[in-house]
């Protein structure tokens, strides 16, 4: 089988353009293409923009024929997950409340991938205004995972999972508040990361809890994700969180086959117990840190002991900052609006008709959290267990430079097999909540496969603004391995092409 131009990972994709090997709008086309011959069943993509996107991709190819400047990722296809504000183009949030909106901006990170030359080729599938692990709390389609259509791509930002696993994009962003990306990323096998809080702006980014929210970008490769992150982190001055800490940049153009002596990987008992971690994850993730010390890194036991307490508080902070965040959706100002006669049915009718059944258990949540009498008890006590959490992080980094652990307790479940049971629902994020609460860096990338051929994350955690250690354990464990090559074999078309290949 010859390779398709929707088989080169984004950066391979990135210099077969830069080299003029390929045309951005034979490329833009291809991924048209696949996504009308394949979506039909994976239903990533909620909205497909292809006008836009091949005269986009031929404005680059004029641009780069006549030798003007072009971006660093010029050319390259991605896709949006539908949270972002996309001027002109449909942003739903996978809500009913915001089923026909149209932005009249960009957020800050689509104007940087604008500018980078990136051709936007739609908007993806996630769980209603990011409340989720399944994408099956989104108002409008269930998104598939790829390996096995029965089971969820993860979520919230499932669509942007299942559209880099069926190579439907070359490269996506999501955001996360509790593992939004790092979980989808590990049950579609894709690399996801959670930048630093404050690393990405967030303006133009539909809230959900403000002081967790941290968008990020998703590939196939580490140097993929790393590529993106370098175009969409730095400060941004309509985004009073965003930092002014200069971002690393280089990491897409990694050498291959680097070592990791003198890195320290701290592996923490609290994430590996006897029960709740599937024995096929516990297996490969084992190995993969097995692999990190082959590579040279020291392994270092560390204790994070306020784990236990993560998924408690962060539904407390989470709900609490939704059900503040979600109070501008009154059928107003923009988003669905209901008949109605007066102004209180006006505002009950639009949230009640527009809101879906999750959304409404969190505001209410929220809302009960923050209730004069009830806010010391928990909102306040969150509060002092984020700061113990925070600080276990602390003394941990004190003995390690990154820490080693599963993405996700298990691979992808069966769609439906957990929607009647919100807490078994929440507990899918036990391992990727604390990194959002002490506001670091996560990166999740491919570490293996089950005995059902279901993917296997391995979740790397840094120090705040610490990603470069990321990408480098991340970029040598992937040298080091094939999982990341990998795809759904009824998917595949002629191999994924990374570019490291010839250097290997
Ligand atoms: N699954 C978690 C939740 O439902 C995290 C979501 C997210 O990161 N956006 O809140």
């Amino acid at each position: 089988m010859s390779n398709a131009l929707t088989d080169y990972s984004l950066c391979a994709l990135r210099d077969a353009l830069d080299r003029r090997e390929v045309l951005a709008v034979d490329v833009a086309q291809a991924y048209l293409d696949r996504v009308s011959a394949h979506d039909p069943v994976i239903r990533a993509y909620l909205t497909v923009d292809a006008e836009g996107a091949l005269q986009r991709a031929s404005e680059i190819d004029s641009n780069r024929a006549a030798g003007g400047p072009l971006g660093p990722l010029a050319g390259v296809p991605i896709a949006l997950k539908d949270i972002f504000l996309t001027k002109g183009l449909r942003t739903t949030c996978a809500s009913r409340i915001l089923e026909h909106f149209v932005p009249p901006y960009d957020a800050t990170v689509v104007t940087r991938l604008r500018e980078a030359g990136a051709v936007i080729l739609g908007k993806l599938n996630m769980d209603e205004f990011a409340m989720g692990s399944s994408t099956e709390n989104s108002a409008f389609q269930q998104t598939k995972n790829p390996w096995d259509t029965t089971r969820t791509p993860g979520g919230s930002s499932g669509g942007s999972s299942a559209a880099l696993a069926a190579q439907l994009c070359a490269g996506t962003l999501g955001t996360d508040t509790g593992g939004s990306i790092r979980q989808p990323a590990a049950l579609c096998g894709v690399v996801g990361l959670k930048p630093t809080y404050g690393r990405v702006s967030r303006f133009g980014v539909i809230a959900f809890a403000s002081s967790l929210d941290q968008v990020g970008p998703m590939g196939w490769t580490v140097r993929d994700a790393a590529a993106l992150h370098e175009v969409i982190a730095g400060f941004d001055p309509q985004d009073s969180t965003s930092s002014d800490r200069p971002v690393p940049t280089g990491h897409s153009r990694t050498p291959v086959g680097g070592r990791l002596d003198g890195v320290r990987v701290g592996v923490p008992t609290e994430y590996f117990p006897e029960t709740g971690l599937t024995p096929d994850v516990r297996l490969k993730v084992t190995e993969a840190i097995g692999k990190l010390r082959a590579l040279g890194a020291e392994i270092v036991p560390v204790s994070l002991p306020h784990s236990p307490y993560a998924v408690a508080t962060y539904y407390v902070i989470a709900t609490a900052e939704a059900s503040s965040n979600l109070a501008r959706f009154d059928g107003v100002r923009y988003g669905h609006r209901a008949k109605a006669d007066d102004l209180l049915s006006l505002y009950l009718r639009s949230r009640g008709e527009g809101f879906g059944m999750e959304v409404k258990r969190r505001i209410m949540l929220g809302t009960f959290a923050l209730s004069a009498g009830y806010y010391d008890a928990y909102y306040g006590k969150a509060g002092q267990i984020q700061t113990l959490i925070r600080r276990d992080f602390e003394q941990a980094f004190e003995r390690c430079d990154v820490i080693a652990t599963p993405t996700s307790p298990s691979t992808a479940f069966r769609l439906g097999e957990r929607t009647e049971d919100p807490m078994q629902m929440y507990l899918a994020d036990i391992f990727t909540i604390s990194c959002n609460l002490a506001g670091l860096p996560g990166l999740s990338l491919p570490c293996g496969f089950d005995a059902d051929g279901l993917p296997i994350g391995l979740q790397l955690l840094g120090r705040a603004f610490d990603e470069s250690m990321l990408f480098r354990v991340g970029c040598a464990f992937e040298d080091s391995t094939d999982h990341h090559v990998r795809r759904p074999p009824s998917l595949q078309t002629g191999g994924v092409v990374t570019g490291q290949e010839a250097q290997s």
